[in-house]
């Protein structure tokens, strides 16, 4: 989480809330870092879901995954951030909506306030769809249609490649 962003961002913090509501049934708490809440997943879900998954400012895993330098640089150093990214520009488009129905006599509110809200994880689930282009190179790769999806989507590309390129400038994964 970047606090300074914060006040640009509250909406995850909303949607944060539901979601750590939501992981508790699949954990329990295992504290903060950085401002990010985490879940260490209860033995039969993390026989079923092996894997760390933050959404929004709440990650959940096994205790040594929460504890995984890399895993943590690419969970909250990329996708937070890109979490974060995504809240800003909801309130850019949120406040031309706005702007639009104050200067037009329109009532534009109430869409306005649902993107806002929207704004963060959700905005990349349509990277999921588009990333059917690489079908081919997923094949190749040996993969199913949906790991295809998962692996390829923008921000999964965008998280590796961040992560090899900190590395091969010599950064440690610290964030
Ligand atoms: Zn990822």
């Amino acid at each position: 989480m970047t606090l300074a962003l914060l006040p640009f961002t509250f909406q995850i913090v909303l949607q944060s809330i539901v979601l750590w509501l939501i992981a508790l049934i699949f954990g329990k708490p295992a504290g903060f870092r950085e401002g990010v809440a985490l879940i260490r997943w209860h033995d039969w879900w993390d026989y079923r879901w092996p894997f760390v998954t933050c959404i929004c400012f709440v990650m959940g895993g096994s205790d040594r995954a929460l504890q995984d330098r890399s895993l943590w640089f690419h969970e909250v150093g990329v996708h937070v951030k890109q979490f974060e990214d995504l809240a800003v520009l909801s309130d850019v488009i949120a406040g031309v909506v706005l702007l639009y129905g104050y200067l037009t006599g329109h009532t534009t509110w109430p869409l306005a306030l649902g993107i806002w809200a929207s704004g963060g994880p959700l905005w990349l689930v349509p990277n999921f769809l588009t990333a059917l282009r690489f079908r081919k190179a997923g094949k190749e790769l040996g993969w199913r249609t949906w790991r295809t999806m998962y692996m390829m989507s923008e921000h999964e590309r965008s998280a590796f490649a961040q992560e090899a390129q900190f590395v091969r400038n010599g950064g440690t994964l610290h964030t």
